[in-house]
């Protein structure tokens, strides 16, 4: 989560909203993918770091489906992001920061309990979440 939240510092420094996401391989612990949020940058409202993560992992693996994986990320993740690592079949979500605005595991809904899903994702709050809120409340305070 650390190194996540780097990612997510690097975000802000080209003023993208901060946060920060990393996939590893969860049997070897290995690191297959980093991002951080880019909508700004790539006019791409479906940037985020979670799907910016994705799309880098299924490459790294060369397959669509990313079983045998763990998502860490600075943020709760959005209902879009929910819902492509359900497709993904990603086995483990770690976030550090809700958000009560559009957090898709827990805030405004939990889409990894809903009964129509077909993968059950393992989720996890809460992890640096002090230093992970205090970049995106230091974030949006500079830019008000
Ligand atoms: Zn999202």
């Amino acid at each position: 989560m650390q190194e996540a939240l780097n990612l997510a510092r690097e975000a802000a420094f080209l003023g993208e909203v901060p946060v920060g996401a990393l996939m590893v391989q969860t049997s070897s612990n290995l690191l297959i993918a980093k991002a951080y949020n880019q909508s700004i940058a790539h006019h791409d409202p479906s940037a985020h770091a979670e799907i910016l993560a994705l799309r880098t992992a299924g490459k790294a693996l060369q397959n669509y489906r990313l079983v045998d994986t763990t998502l860490y990320v600075t943020l709760e993740p959005c209902m879009m992001c929910v819902g492509a690592l359900i497709h993904a079949r990603v086995t483990r979500v770690v976030f550090g920061a809700l958000d009560p605005k559009s957090g898709a595991l827990g805030s405004c809904a939990d889409l990894s309990k809903a009964p129509w899903v077909n993968h059950r994702l393992e989720v996890q709050g809460g992890v640096l979440e002090p230093e992970c809120r205090a970049m995106l409340q230091t974030f949006f305070r500079k830019r008000r």
